[in-house]
């Protein structure tokens, strides 16, 4: 009945004062005839017709971060990516820092009166994805560890004096940081470190060992997380910067991997060494809060890289299949191996999108852990899915190293691993939901 209808949404005419609609609303209107006009000039030829080539730009990214990535891409392809190979062999050298450093490509987001560019998120993003050009996973985690883990706890919860002294020079490159969570016999359960730091008069003295240590033998420094009072559970662990050349720091082994051969990876031991009470890293009995908000950051850092990883190896592998021929075609016009494509580039838009949804988040001012947590979690996944299919369209030349394609399998497999396997990410994301 109208009577009715009219009764819950009384029919009116709005008068032209109250339809009057602000500045944002003129402009998605004046948007939305853009795309109006433009769809009709389309449809003006015979058909409308995608273009696929077409450089899309995610609107995280403004020109200024698309003018980064093309100079960042331009240095890592001319400086860093012929190397590759060598550094597989040997380790980069510390120089790479310092050129970096040079460069102002360590500090993009970090504060200009520590020497950095004073950028936002993104240009962090912006490295971490264009460091894949390299082609040399060991040197683009050495990066982020300096980067996007070791620096920021020092950023935020540093003293002005640990600031100028491990900050400038570690943006400048001239200092080298790592970071030092794992130990022997407490990696996942982080809250199960054994390394003591003991108060003895104005000093602590720290008794311990830890493992896997990225940049542990090259390292300047060491973001150290100990447990100073065993008996106040998650509020009894403290964070130092911990100078490496203290009487006491042992570097012991240099460890052999599957994959990111480039980068070094460390067994250090600490035997009574002694540091200074301004050595610790922000507030005292609170370290096991400020290292899980640090791997908030490497976790997502970590994310991004893998996408880029991902889209590295696709790139390749989409170049070998369009040449490769086999039964008279190239490989890639079979519908078996253009599926895979079809697959490969959904997981790694998927990826990509929940990496750049979740930067605006963290950008923001918001505190995502379970979006990084699944952003983690799923990129590591599908990175590790799609290098393994390329090292499969490539045949046997995906198994062989002269192709760099197994590689980046290996290289890629870490991210199921560091900074939180699959299976915590897992837990991380079901408990957020109460369970
Ligand atoms: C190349 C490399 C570089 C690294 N760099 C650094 C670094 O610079 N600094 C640093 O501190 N660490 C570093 N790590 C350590 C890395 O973060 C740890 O390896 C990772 O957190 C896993 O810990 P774990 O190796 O002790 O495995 P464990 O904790 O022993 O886990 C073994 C298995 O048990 C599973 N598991 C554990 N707990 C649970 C649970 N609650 N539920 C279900 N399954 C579970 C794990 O998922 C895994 O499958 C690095 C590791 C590697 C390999």
């Amino acid at each position: 009945m109208p009577g009715e209808v009219a009764g819950i949404m009384p029919e009116r005419r709005a008068t032209s004062d109250e339809v009057r609609l602000g500045p944002a609303a003129d402009a998605r209107c004046a948007s939305v005839r853009a795309r109006c006009a433009s769809v009709r000039a389309m449809a003006t030829s015979d058909l409308l017709k995608p273009d696929f080539t077409a450089q899309r730009r995610h609107f995280i990214f403004s020109d200024e971060h698309e003018q980064l990535r093309e100079s960042i891409r331009r240095f890592v392809i001319k400086e860093l990516q012929p190397h590759a190979e060598e550094w597989e062999e040997t380790t980069f050298p510390d120089s790479v820092f310092e050129r970096l450093g040079e460069l102002g490509f360590l500090g993009l987001d970090k504060p200009e009166e520590y020497g950095g560019q004073g950028g936002d998120y993104y240009t962090a993003l912006v490295l971490a994805e264009e460091m894949a050009h390299a082609h040399c996973g060991g040197l683009a985690m050495a990066v982020a560890v300096q980067t996007d883990m070791a620096m920021p706890p020092i950023l935020a919860f540093g003293t002005e004096e640990q600031k100028r002294e491990w900050l400038g020079p570690a943006i400048r490159g001239a200092r080298i940081l790592s970071l030092g969570i794992t130990e022997p016999d407490a990696g996942s359960d982080v809250a199960g470190i054994k390394t003591r730091a003991v108060r003895d008069g104005d000093e602590y003295v720290i008794n311990g060992s830890k493992t896997y240590i990225t940049n542990g033998h090259r390292a300047h420094a060491i973001v150290l997380v100990t447990k100073t009072d065993p008996d106040a559970g998650y509020d009894g662990f403290t964070l130092f910067i911990v100078p490496m050349d203290r009487p006491g720091v042992i570097r012991e082994k240099r460890l052999k991997k599957l994959g990111m051969h480039a980068s070094d990876t460390a067994q250090l031991a600490f035997q009574d060494v002694r540091v200074p009470a301004s050595a610790v890293l922000g507030t005292p009995g609170k370290g096991f809060y400020q290292i899980m908000w640090e791997l908030q950051g490497e976790r997502l850092i970590g994310a991004a890289g893998a996408v880029a990883g991902a889209q590295q190896v696709f790139d390749r592998t989409l170049a070998y299949a369009k040449q490769r021929t086999a039964f008279g075609r190239p490989i890639g016009r079979f519908q078996a191996i253009r599926h895979k494509f079809a697959e490969m580039a959904t997981k790694i838009e998927t990826a990509r999108q929940m990496v750049y949804t979740t930067a605006w988040r963290f950008q923001n001012g918001e505190y995502p852990v379970r979006e990084i947590t699944m952003a983690k979690l799923y990129s590591a996944r599908i990175a590790v899915e799609v290098a393994d299919e390329c090292i499969q369209i490539h045949g046997g030349a995906g198994y062989m190293s002269e192709y760099g394609i197994e590689r980046v399998w290996r290289d890629l497999r870490l991210n199921r691993i560091g900074a939180g396997t699959d299976e915590v990410m897992l837990e991380v994301i079901g408990r957020s939901y109460g369970l």
